[in-house]
C-alpha cells in the first residue's frame, strides 16, 4: 500500500497558479478537473463538492446541497428562513434590516441548530473504506463552514469586502491553527491523510480585485504547503486538489485543479471531481504504476 495525503485547497484556482508559476502547486503533473455546477446558484458549490469529492458520487446522490452549513436542523424554521430570503432578494430594505436584526441569533439562542455537519451521509465515504485514514476540517463531513463564517466574521458577500481587512487577518490566524494541528496529527498512524484549508477561498472572494494580494498569499499558502510536505513520510504521494477556481468578479469558476508529486500516465488521470475518490483508492492498493 502507498500512503497518500491529500490537501484540498478551496478556490485554488488552475490559471493564477499556472500565471504565478506556483511550483509547489504544480508538483509533477498538474491538470483541470471538471467541477459540479450547482444548477441554482449557477456556481459551483463548496459543500457540495467536497463530498462528491470524499463519496466519488455527484449532489443528487449524496444530498448535500449548496446552503447546507447555513440551513435549520428544524424543517419548520427551514421553511421560515427559504421564504425571508425569497422576501431579501426583491427587496433591499428588508435584507439590510434582517442582516441587522440577525433573526438567526435568537433561534440559536433558543437551542435551534444549523446543519453545517451531516453524519448521516446516504453513502459510503473514502474514510469508510481507507483505514487508518485521517480526514481532517472537511466542510459539511467534519468542518463546521457555519461556525467557521461566524468565527471570522463574514456575514455576507457586502459585509465581508466592507470588513476584508479584519476578517482577511482572522482567516489567516484559523489556516495557521489548522496548519499546526495538520503537523500533530501527521504523526499519527494513517495511509490516507485528506486536509482541507478554506483561506485561499476567502482571500478570493474579497480581494479579487487586488492581484497583488492574490499573489502574495498563494506564495505564503505555498511556502506552509511546502513545510507539510518537508514533514510527511518518505515516499508518500501528495495530491492538491481544489473545488472550484475563482472568476473575475469574485465569483467561483466552473472548473478545478488538480496536482500530483509522481509522474502517472496521463491515461490513469482523474477527468472530474467525481473521479478522484476511485483514483486514491487505486493509488493506495497500488492499481496505478508510478513512473521513475
Ligand atoms: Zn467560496
Amino acid at each position: 500500500m502507498r500512503k497518500v495525503f491529500v490537501i484540498g485547497l478551496d478556490c485554488l484556482d488552475y490559471y493564477i497558479v499556472e500565471n504565478l508559476n506556483c511550483k509547489e502547486f504544480l508538483q509533477k503533473v498538474h491538470k483541470k478537473l471538471e467541477t459540479i455546477i450547482n444548477p441554482e446558484v449557477g456556481e459551483p458549490s463548496t459543500e457540495e463538492i467536497w463530498i462528491s469529492i470524499i463519496t466519488g458520487v455527484p449532489p443528487e446522490v449524496h444530498k448535500v446541497r449548496a446552503g447546507q452549513a447555513k440551513r435549520w436542523k428544524s424543517k419548520t424554521l427551514q421553511k421560515f428562513r427559504e421564504v425571508l430570503i425569497k422576501i431579501e432578494k426583491k427587496n433591499r430594505s428588508v435584507e439590510r434590516l434582517i442582516s441587522k436584526l440577525r433573526p438567526g441569533k435568537f433561534f440559536e439562542k433558543l437551542g435551534f441548530e444549523k446543519t453545517g455537519i451531516v453524519d448521516n451521509l446516504p453513502v459510503k465515504t473514502i474514510f469508510d473504506i481507507v483505514k487508518p485514514s485521517i480526514a481532517y476540517s472537511i466542510p459539511v463531513y467534519n468542518e463546521d463552514l457555519n461556525k467557521y463564517w461566524e468565527l471570522i466574521g463574514w456575514r455576507s458577500r457586502d459585509y465581508a469586502l466592507k470588513h476584508r481587512e479584519i476578517i482577511a487577518k482572522r482567516a489567516r490566524e484559523y489556516f495557521l491553527k489548522e496548519v499546526e494541528e495538520t503537523l500533530k496529527l501527521i504523526k499519527n498512524d494513517w495511509i490516507l491523510f485528506f486536509v482541507h484549508y478554506q483561506y485561499i477561498d476567502d482571500i478570493s472572494h474579497m480581494y479579487y480585485d487586488e492581484p497583488e494580494i492574490i499573489e502574495q498569499t498563494y506564495y505564503e499558502v505555498e511556502e506552509i504547503i511546502k513545510n507539510i510536505k518537508n514533514n510527511l513520510p518518505k515516499d508518500t504521494v501528495v495530491l492538491i486538489v481544489s473545488d472550484h477556481g475563482i472568476n473575475d468578479i469574485g465569483l467561483h469558476a466552473p472548473y478545478s485543479f488538480f496536482s500530483i508529486n509522481v509522474k502517472i500516465d496521463e491515461k490513469y488521470l482523474p477527468k472530474s471531481v467525481l473521479d478522484l475518490k476511485d483514483f486514491i483508492i487505486n493509488l493506495i492498493y497500488e492499481k496505478i504504476p508510478i513512473e521513475d
